[in-house]
């Protein structure tokens, strides 16, 4: 099949290489000529795990390729797959300003019956209004359907090609057989391609997303409990998460939720809720219980250094690993360890910063603020403490001993509850967590 996917961001750039990947012929598309150029030359704009090889097989074998020209990718296509941004507006709700304008454009280029799909997290109602841009700028017959992405990032390239479920959204016969077709390759061995109307589809993604969203609010509200209460989260979430009915998955507290998906689309829903009338109350806790959440970690180190009216964090240095919003990305959009960074940098203190791919898309946050390491040991020598912002694997067991020797005040404040307390506590550390005994 021929396809045109607009937008080679985290969800474009994944969509378009998988397709190619099934033998379909791809052309992505941007606005950013940097970004195009960069892919045109073999180079990937994003990290993610996998995705080299997909895109330089696809590449190589002719079956995908990068434009600038919208009206190039689009002639021709028999589905047009819109994956633009949809970040937050002003008020919470989803800015559609990016979709809109890409419908426009797909409107203007078509030059027969094509199916426009959209891949974007979009509110409810927004295939409509997609419908009317594309009416509004085109002759030619077509088709659209809401198909929201379910793959996260770190894992993209996997959730991409073994879907959990598709779910595609519109009450057109020819989108659902173009589209059953399409998707067939990706769910073979059963068939998780569920049908619905557009609304549904649409809902459907928010859902999903403020339900995780949830459940981390919610242990991180546990976790809190726990620290006035004596208990240890650690323990509470392993017993409630081998409850069957609840599963063990984003049970984990740490110092809030973050990335370019749960912040605005907890956000949005919000906003949808109250644009029809009516509220999504657990959402909103939801969204206040994070703000407060990744204030915690320097809250923690702020009091740590004034306690017993002792020095404050002025002229301190805090070393700090991990900046992307969750191990396997460099994404660091909304992460938690910015509001850490920030609150710090406020109270006086210098940092010592490193993440193992992240480094540069901090840098363009902060620039020369904060100092940057390629090596976590090289970020803590000499600090007065450390602090860990993302789980990535190659933190989870660090040498504590060449820890301890490197830093000048033993003292960790463990942001996603990675370390043991008793084994810091025993080499002599003190040891911060989130709800930890
Ligand atoms: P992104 O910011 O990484 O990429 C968006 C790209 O679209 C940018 O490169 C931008 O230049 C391009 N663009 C904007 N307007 C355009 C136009 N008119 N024509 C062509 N290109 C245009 O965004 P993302 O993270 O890939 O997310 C895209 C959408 O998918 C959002 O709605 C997001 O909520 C949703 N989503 C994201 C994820 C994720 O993990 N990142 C997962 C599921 C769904």
């Amino acid at each position: 099949m021929r396809l045109a996917v607009l937008g080679t961001g985290y969800v474009g750039l994944v969509a378009g290489a998988g397709f190619a990947d099934f033998g379909n012929d791809v052309c992505c598309v941007d606005i950013d000529a940097d970004k195009v150029a960069r892919l045109e030359r073999g180079e990937l704009p994003i990290y993610e795990p996998g995705l080299e090889p997909l895109l330089r097989r696809n590449v190589a074998e002719g079956r995908l390729t990068f434009t600038t020209d919208i009206a190039r990718a689009v002639r021709g296509a028999e589905v047009a797959i819109i994956a633009v941004g949809t970040p937050s507006a002003h008020d919470g709700s989803a800015d559609l300003s990016q979709v809109l304008a890409a419908a426009q454009a797909i409107g203007r280029a078509l030059d027969g019956f094509a199916v426009i799909v959209t891949k974007s997290t979009v509110p409810v109602g927004a295939t409509d209004r997609i419908k009317d841009a594309l009416a509004a700028s085109t002759q030619q017959p077509f088709a659209v359907a809401s198909n929201p992405e379910f793959l996260k990032e770190g894992d993209a390239v996997n959730d991409f090609m073994k879907p959990d479920r598709v779910i595609i959204g519109t009450d057109d016969e020819r989108a659902r057989d173009r589209l059953r077709l399409l998707y067939g390759p990706f769910v073979r061995t059963n068939d998780r391609i569920l049908f619905m109307d557009a609304r549904s589809a649409e809902l459907t993604k928010y859902a999903a997303n403020a339900y995780l969203a949830t459940r981390i609010s919610f242990m991180n509200d546990v976790a809190n409990l726990c620290e006035r209460v004596g208990a240890d989260v650690e323990m509470v979430r392993r017993g409630m998460g081998m409850d069957q009915r609840i599963g063990p998955k984003f049970l984990f507290p740490g110092i809030g939720y973050g990335g370019s998906c749960f912040p605005k689309d907890v956000k949005a829903a919000v906003a949808t809720a109250r644009e029809a009338g009516g509220s999504l109350e657990i959402l909103e806790a939801v969204h206040r219980v994070n703000e407060r959440q990744k204030a915690l970690l320097a809250e923690k180190i702020i009091a740590h250094y004034g306690r017993d009216g002792g020095a404050s964090l002025a002229g301190k240095t805090i070393a700090l690993w991990g900046l992307a919003f969750k191990p396997g990305t460099d994404d660091t959009r909304e992460a938690p360890s910015l509001t850490v960074i920030e609150r710090l940098l406020a109270a006086g203190a210098k940092l010592r910063v490193h993440d193992p791919v992240a480094n540069g898309s901090a840098r363009r946050v902060f620039g020369e603020r904060v100092e940057y390491f390629d090596h976590n040991y090289d970020a803590a020598a000499g600090a007065h403490g450390l602090a860990l912002c993302t789980e990535w694997h190659q933190f989870r067991r660090p040498n504590f001993r060449r820890l301890k020797e490197l830093l000048a005040e033993p003292v960790l404040f463990d942001g996603r509850n990675i370390w043991e307390p008793s084994e810091a506590r025993a080499l002599g550390f003190t040891y911060y967590g989130i709800g930890r005994r």
